[in-house]
């Protein structure tokens, strides 16, 4: 503790994807070690700004006012600069007379450049970058071993000991005095579609994980795969801007003594940390295949067709076209059209990635890479060569073709089910009608890889 007699020196408390002031490492040890003298600092990265989509953008800026109300109430307030990273953290540290900077580490290789770059950039101007691992995942990165191996690449026993693991307990949300330090006027969230009605920050986290855990978490396993009733919490952009804590929800699901329910929900944030843990590893992940496989087939009409949703496949599309209107996609849906592109299409993972990453709200480098690396047999998957029939799938999570019908206007006005997903079989003039294409691909008859316009040519 600092002496009353020698006024503590300020620290800088950098905030990334950690945009929270409840349960936060990073803000709870900068004002421990400095008497409650913080700078709160947000740099609006160059590197990364242009090219975030305008939702994520919006949601971003909502976030970052809610931010700023939040150390408000806590004696403070957001110092907002913009460009190089490092260079804006430097001179602030400088303005400031700082002696710690305190950031949470990250997984990618961008990030791992970044932190580097400032831990040396600090120590020549005699200051000192503190990085904390447990801000974005509930167990740090690399903690969590297999024997002498780097990381787990199989999930289930990653399950069984991340789930035997006590959670930290939470960070208090301290008192604040910020410097005399000049920032920049906070945006004003950008006109942007609000994808899924989701609106940024951490009061609008909270208060939508409160409702989730008070009334439907309890359902959660029975429900999470239906697409037409699209009843998961939809807490993954708040998760990933860190608007709520990884470690707070799961500490509110009952970690220890979870419901059946809950105990599906936490699978599913295990997974989180589980892809982080091999990002962290393998921080070439974003471009290399973990597993080889291959080769794939360049048809750059096929990925229009299926970027677009107008493969003929209405599953498929509704997926698509869901992600286009609304910056957002089912999990089940995610899983059905990446299945699509890669095992039925035999496309290259990396585009349709890319394509995931501009138009997700939530998309973040380690699930949407490692997501897609399992659906095309080149990730962690024990079973690489599964394939997902679309028609098969169809049938079960939307058996009464209301997600399709929801998504594809075309198609809207069609009663019955079977033909909901399988139009082709009102014949081709009805098709023609409804201006909804033929599928580019034969699907049918549980035979799945097989291009109508190259008969026979069975792709894998
Ligand atoms: P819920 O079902 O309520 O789950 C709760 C939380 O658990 C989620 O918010 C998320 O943080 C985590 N979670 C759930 N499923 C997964 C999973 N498979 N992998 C990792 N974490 C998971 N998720 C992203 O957050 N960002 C992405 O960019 C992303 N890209 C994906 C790409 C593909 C091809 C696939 C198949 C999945 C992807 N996912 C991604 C995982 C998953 O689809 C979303 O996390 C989930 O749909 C978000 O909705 P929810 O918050 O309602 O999830």
């Amino acid at each position: 503790m600092p002496s009353s007699s020698s006024p503590s020196r300020a620290a800088v408390a950098v905030f990334t994807r950690d945009l929270r002031v409840h349960d936060n490492p990073v803000l709870a040890a900068a004002a421990a070690s400095s008497d409650g003298r913080v700078v709160p600092l947000f740099v609006l990265d160059g590197g990364i700004l242009p090219r975030i989509s305008p939702t994520r953008r919006r949601f971003l800026e909502e976030s970052l006012a809610d931010l700023d109300a939040g150390l408000r109430r806590l004696g403070g307030r957001l110092v907002l600069r913009s460009g190089d990273v490092v260079a804006e953290v430097c001179r602030i540290a400088h303005e400031a007379d700082a002696a710690e900077v305190h950031m949470a580490c990250d997984v990618t290789a961008y990030a791992h450049e970044r932190q580097d770059a400032l831990a040396s950039a600090l120590r020549a101007q005699g200051a000192e970058l503190h990085l904390h691992d447990q801000v974005h995942t509930i167990q740090p990165p690399g903690d969590l071993r297999p024997g002498d191996r780097d990381h787990f690449s199989v999930f289930t026993p990653y399950w069984r000991r991340w789930a035997e693991i006590p959670l930290r307990p939470p960070a208090t949300a301290p008192h604040l005095s910020v410097p005399d330090i000049a920032g920049q006027e906070l945006p004003i969230p950008a006109d942007a579609e609000r994808a899924g009605g989701l609106r940024g920050g951490e009061t609008q986290g909270r208060k939508r994980a409160e409702q989730w855990l008070d009334k439907t978490v309890e359902e959660y396993e029975g429900i999470h795969d239906d697409l037409a009733a699209d009843a998961t919490s939809k807490l993954s952009p708040y998760l990933h801007f860190g608007c709520l804590s990884a470690t707070e929800l799961a500490a509110r699901a009952g970690r220890d003594h979870p419901g059946s329910g809950a105990e599906a929900f936490l699978r599913q944030l295990c997974w989180r940390d589980f892809h982080h843990q091999v990002l962290a590893a393998r921080p070439d992940a974003p471009h290399t295949d973990l597993r080889p496989r291959g080769p794939w087939r360049d048809d750059p009409e096929a990925l229009a067709a299926w970027s677009e949703g107008r493969t003929g496949i209405p599953i498929v599309d509704a997926g698509m076209r869901q992600l286009a209107a609304e910056g957002w996609m089912h999990n089940r849906a995610r899983l059905i059209t990446a299945s699509f592109l890669t095992k039925t299409l035999g496309i290259d993972w990396r585009p349709g990635a890319v394509h995931f990453a501009h138009h997700l709200l939530d998309a973040d480098v380690a699930n949407n890479v490692l997501n897609w690396q399992w659906v095309a047999g080149t990730g962690m998957d024990t079973r690489p060569n599964r394939v997902l029939n679309p028609l098969r799938q169809a049938a079960r999570y939307d058996p009464a073709g209301e997600y399709v019908r929801r998504y594809v206007p075309e198609l809207a006005d069609v009663a019955d089910p079977g033909h909901v997903h399988e139009p082709w079989r009102l014949g081709e003039s009805a098709l023609k009608e409804r201006d909804y294409p033929a599928p580019i691909v034969e699907v049918g008859g549980g035979k799945v890889g097989k291009r109508v316009d190259e008969p026979g040519e069975a792709l894998f």
